[in-house]
C-alpha cells in the first residue's frame, strides 16, 4: 500500500499529502513536488499486466503512487473509467507501425485531439474529486483555474474541467492570435464553468504574465482560490507514465526488449514521465529528447549546461507547443541527477541528509539561473544524464521534409499524414537509429489537423498533388466547430480580466462579447 509524500525540489523537511501536492501544484519556494520515494512494481508485473485494458493498467500504477486515504481504490478506479472514456480509441493510445521496428505512439485520440487529453481528462477528475471531499467534510473550497494559453493546452483544460462543480475555468489567449479552429475548441464548449478570455492587444507573454500577477498577489489569490493545472502538476506527470507501459504491451514480445522511445519535448513533462516508467523498472534503452528550434535541452545534453538563449527570447516555430524558454519540468530531473551524483560522506548520508543536500544543490542552480541565466551542472551530472537519454535538434524545414516523407511512405504503412510535433520526433528518430537500438517508438503528440498550417505548407500542390486538407486530414468533428456558436469574453488587461474574474465569483453573469 502507498505511503507517498512529496515534497519541493528547492527545499524544506515538510512533505504534503497526494491532495495538497496535487490541488498546489507549484510550491511556496517556487519548486516542485516529487514523491518521497518510487516505488517498486510487483514482481509479475509483466504477466499480470500484460492483458489489461489501458485504464485497468492506469489503475494498477497510479495506486502505486496515490495512497487510499487520499483515493480509495475504487474511487481511483471510477475517476480513471470517466477519463478515458472519452476516448475515440479502445486502446486509449494506440501504437502504429511505420517501419520494421518503428512505431508511433498515437497520444492524440482524446476529445481536444492532442496528448495533454492523457492527462488532463484524469486531472479534471480529480481536481472535482478531492474538492468535493474537503466540501463533504464541511469546507467550502471554490477553485478557480486560470491559464494562459497559445493555443493548445487551452482547449484541453477546459474540456478536463468542463461542468466540474466547485471548479470555475478562465483562460487566457491573445485576442486573434489563435488559430480558428484553436478557438473554437475552445469557444464552443457550452458549459457554464467555461470563461474563455480573449485579451485585446496581447500576445501570449502578455496573457501569461497577467496570470503570474494574480497568482502572487496574495489576496486576490487566496479570495478566489487560485488553482493551476500546467504541467508542473504532479497528476499530469503520474497520468503519462502509464502509456509508457501501455506502449511496450502492444509491441510484439520480440521487440520488448530495449526499446527506445522519442518524444517531443518543450516543458520536459511528457519525456519525465518516460523516465518514471523507466525508474518503476520498465525495461527502456534510451528517451531521446527531441526539440525544435527552442533547444535549450538538447544544449544542456550536449554541454551540461543550462543557458537561456541569450536575448532572443522564444523562436515562434511549426510546433508551438515546443517553444519554450525554460523547461519548467526538467527541474524534476535535475533534482535526481543532483542526487544520484553525490559523493564522498554524502553518499553513506541518511536519506533526509542526501534529499537536503540535492535540494539545496537545485536551489543554488535555480538562484544561478534566475541572476544570470546559465548554470552549469558539471561533469558528472552530465554523464548521468547521457546514459539515459539522448537529445536532438530538428529545424523547421527538417520538420516540414519530415511531414512530406511519412506522407510519401509506401503502403501498407503510408501515407501518414503527421502534425509538426510528431514530425520533429520522427526526424530525431531517424537520426539516432543510425547510432544503434532495436525498437523505436515515437510519441505522436497531435493529430495533423490541430496544426494545419505546416502540415498544409508541407504538402503543397507542388510536393503533394492530389493531397486535400479538409478530405484527408480534417475530422468531422473539428469542421463542425466551425458552425456552433462561440461565447468569447474580450477585456483590456489585468485588470479587465480581475474584474471577469470578480464578476463571475459574485455571482453576475457577464454578457459574453461573441
Ligand atoms: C505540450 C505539447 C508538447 C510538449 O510536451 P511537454 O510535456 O511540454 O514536453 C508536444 N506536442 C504537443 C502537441 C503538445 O501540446
Amino acid at each position: 500500500m502507498s505511503q507517498t509524500r512529496y515534497f519541493s525540489t528547492r527545499g524544506g523537511a515538510e512533505t504534503l499529502s497526494f491532495d495538497e501536492a496535487v490541488l498546489t501544484g507549484l510550491a511556496p519556494n517556487g519548486g516542485l513536488y516529487i514523491p518521497t520515494e518510487i516505488p517498486s512494481l510487483p514482481a509479475d508485473w509483466e504477466t499480470a499486466w500484460a492483458n489489461l485494458s489501458f485504464a485497468e493498467l492506469s489503475h494498477a500504477i497510479l495506486s502505486l503512487f496515490i495512497p487510499v486515504d487520499s483515493i480509495p481504490s475504487a474511487d481511483l478506479k471510477d475517476i480513471i473509467d470517466r477519463s478515458y472514456a472519452t476516448f475515440r480509441s479502445e486502446a486509449v493510445t494506440p501504437l502504429r507501425k511505420t517501419a520494421d521496428g518503428e512505431y508511433t505512439l498515437e497520444l492524440w485520440h482524446g476529445p481536444t485531439w492532442a496528448f495533454k487529453d492523457v492527462a488532463l481528462q484524469f486531472v479534471g477528475n480529480v481536481f472535482a474529486y478531492l474538492l468535493e471531499k474537503r466540501n463533504a467534510a464541511g469546507a467550502n473550497e471554490q477553485l478557480t483555474v486560470l491559464g494562459a494559453t497559445s493555443g493548445d493546452t487551452g482547449s484541453a483544460a477546459i474540456y478536463g474541467l468542463r461542468s466540474k462543480p466547485a471548479i470555475t475555468i478562465f483562460i487566457l489567449y491573445p485576442d486573434g492570435r489563435v488559430s480558428p479552429i484553436q478557438e473554437a475548441q475552445m469557444a464552443t464548449v457550452p458549459d457554464a464553468n467555461v470563461y474563455c478570455v480573449s485579451v485585446l492587444d496581447s500576445d501570449f507573454d502578455t496573457c501569461q504574465s497577467i496570470v503570474k500577477s494574480c497568482f502572487s498577489d496574495a489576496t486576490f489569490n487566496a479570495t478566489h482560490r487560485l488553482g493551476a493545472v500546467n504541467s508542473i502538476n504532479w497528476a499530469r506527470i503520474l497520468a503519462q507514465i502509464v502509456y509508457y507501459f501501455a506502449a511496450y504491451f502492444q509491441l510484439p514480445e520480440p521487440e520488448r526488449k530495449d526499446v527506445n522511445f522519442v518524444v517531443p519535448t518543450g516543458n520536459f513533462g511528457d519525456i519525465l514521465a518516460g523516465w518514471y516508467a523507466k525508474r518503476l523498472g520498465l525495461p527502456v534503452g534510451r528517451l531521446v529528447v527531441a526539440t525544435n528550434e527552442n533547444d535549450i535541452l538538447q544544449r544542456f545534453f550536449a554541454t551540461g549546461r543550462y543557458e537561456r538563449n541569450g536575448s532572443d527570447g522564444v523562436k515562434a516555430t511549426y510546433s508551438p507547443a515546443m517553444d519554450i524558454l525554460l523547461s519548467s519540468n526538467f527541474e524534476r530531473l535535475l533534482y535526481y541527477l543532483a542526487h544520484d551524483t553525490q559523493e564522498g560522506a554524502l553518499a553513506s548520508a541518511s536519506a533526509e541528509e542526501r534529499r537536503a543536500a540535492a535540494q539545496a544543490q537545485l536551489s543554488k542552480w535555480y538562484d544561478e539561473i534566475k541572476a544570470t541565466g546559465s548554470a552549469d551542472m558539471g561533469a558528472a551530472v552530465q554523464r548521468l544524464a547521457d546514459s539515459e537519454f539522448w537529445a536532438e535538434r530538428v529545424s523547421d524545414q527538417q520538420t516540414l521534409d519530415e511531414i512530406r516523407k511519412y506522407y510519401a511512405l509506401p503502403a501498407p504503412y503510408g501515407p501518414y499524414v503527421v502534425d509538426p510535433h510528431t514530425a520533429v520526433g520522427l526526424a530525431s528518430t531517424d537520426r539516432s537509429k543510425a547510432k544503434g537500438g532495436k525498437t523505436w517508438v515515437t510519441l505522436s503528440t497531435a493529430h495533423p489537423a490541430k496544426f494545419s498550417e505546416a502540415v498544409e505548407l508541407a504538402l503543397s500542390k507542388d510536393s503533394a498533388p492530389g493531397f486535400d486538407f479538409r478530405r484527408d486530414v480534417l475530422p468531422p468533428q473539428l469542421a463542425e466547430l466551425e458552425t456552433l456558436p462561440k461565447r468569447v469574453y474580450k477585456v483590456r488587461g489585468e485588470d479587465g480580466v480581475r474584474a471577469l474574474v470578480e464578476a463571475v465569483k459574485r455571482g453576475e453573469k457577464p454578457e459574453p462579447s461573441a
